[in-house]
């Protein structure tokens, strides 16, 4: 079998890599939804794998994988790989479970990613309120992730919340709209800053209890010194981690002695990695015990095997694994159920995806309903990532000169 076409269209604003063979089977990976423009770089790596075997998926990924970087340029590869495993599996007739080393569990745990509702304001009763829909939601989620500080507008709307200078041009990510970087701000807080997170943490484990854990998005954005405040007030609390407090999001280094001070510090665990292209990037934060949990996302960290390699070198070393995903779509959804359904025991959940919008759900075939049953996806066992388009249907989204993907 031989690779005869690399096409790309953004469908919705998520970029769809399909990988076209001349036996006739495709294999589909999907870019996250906030990165639109994208397709030229997906269609740069098209030379590169034209006539290679797509089920050798290593040997074609020895190509293309030194040619990609922290996100967002990790991943067009990521996709690529993701496509590639898809025609594997269906050439073999199997599962990517099996082909990545066959599952450990037949349900996988995801927490509540996409499944977000819109904040009233930035007070401790608004986040509990929040919160408080997010655990009656349907999908019973056992892990509930809220953004606050610099991963949210609480630089913004609380008075005298940090030392820095606010960027009143910031917009949250979550409405797809980047109009600015995404998550500007950073520096000192104030203590009346410091004092105003934990209050809106006790508010929410108000309300969840010892029932659903909670996890916060924080930063990027904090000092070292703030986040070891943090991390130790809210020892008590129990949070399952605090996820990116220095580095992380779109920053594209990770400072793991800066993170591996604040670990050090406290018993919270400190999640760090959505942004990280590739294992040797993993390095530093997993062999000096940097963080405790690593949130590597399939889609940016160069495809399924790679975020596989990352987790099972980081159980060797005593850390966990909390992989991202909110932006990953459909593709990247069963792309996720796919490869954790495989992670060692170091695996805590995955964040989940929505399509968006709405009417992804009438053009891919092969999913569960409901997806989400208490808080877990069953793990299906149809040929490669398990999903398909139908294409009748897709068509009317294929945007203007893309009219000819399917065919
Ligand atoms: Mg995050």
């Amino acid at each position: 079998m031989k690779i005869t076409d690399l096409k790309c269209a953004v469908i919705g604003q998520n970029p769809v890599v399909r990988v076209v063979t001349d036996a006739g089977l495709s294999g589909y990976g999907e870019v996250e939804n906030t990165k639109p423009y994208l397709k030229p770089h997906v269609l740069f790596y098209k030379p590169y794998l034209l006539g290679e075997d797509p089920t050798n998926v290593e040997r074609v990924m020895l190509k293309i994988r030194r040619l990609g970087s922290f996100k967002p340029w990790g991943s067009a590869v990521s996709a690529i790989e993701m496509a590639l495993w898809d025609i594997a599996g269906k050439a073999a007739g199997l599962p990517v479970y099996k082909l990545l080393g066959g599952k450990v569990r037949d349900k996988v745990r995801v927490y509540n990613g996409a499944v977000r509702f819109p904040m009233a304001g930035s007070s401790p009763q608004d986040y509990a309120e929040n919160v408080a829909k997010m655990k009656a939601a349907p999908e019973g989620f056992s892990i509930i992730k809220q953004g606050v500080a610099f991963h949210s507008v609480m630089p913004n709307q609380v008075p005298n919340f940090f030392y820095g200078e606010i960027n009143p041009a910031h917009h949250s990510p979550y409405d797809g709209q980047f109009r600015d970087v995404p998550h500007p701000h950073r520096g000192p807080l104030t203590e009346r800053g410091l004092k105003h997170v934990i209050a809106c943490v006790e508010a929410m484990k108000a309300v969840l209890g010892d029932e659903v854990g909670l996890a916060l998005d924080c930063g990027p954005g904090w000092m070292v010194p703030d986040a070891i405040r943090l991390a130790k007030a809210l020892e008590p609390l129990n949070v399952m981690w605090l996820e990116d407090l220095l580095t992380g999001d779109y920053v594209p280094y990770t400072l793991a002695d800066s993170y591996r001070e604040v670990t050090q510090s406290t018993s919270t665990p400190i999640h760090t990695g959505e942004q990280i292209y590739l294992r040797q990037n993993f390095k530093d934060l997993i062999e000096k015990r940097a963080v405790r949990i690593l949130g590597p996302d399939p889609a940016d960290v160069g495809g399924l095997a790679e975020l596989k390699w990352v987790a099972e070198y980081a159980d060797l070393h005593g850390l966990l694994i909390a992989p991202h995903g909110i932006f990953d779509g459909l593709i990247g959804l069963a792309a996720l159920v796919q490869v954790c359904a495989t992670l060692p025991q170091n695996y805590i959940a995955f964040e989940y995806p929505l399509g968006q919008p709405a009417w992804w759900y009438d053009i891919v075939e092969g999913l569960p309903n409901p997806i989400v049953k208490d808080g877990l996806i069953d793990v299906w066992d149809r040929p490669g990532l398990g999903v398909n388009f139908d294409v009748e249907a897709a068509r009317r989204y294929l945007p203007a000169g893309d009219e000819d993907f399917f065919d």
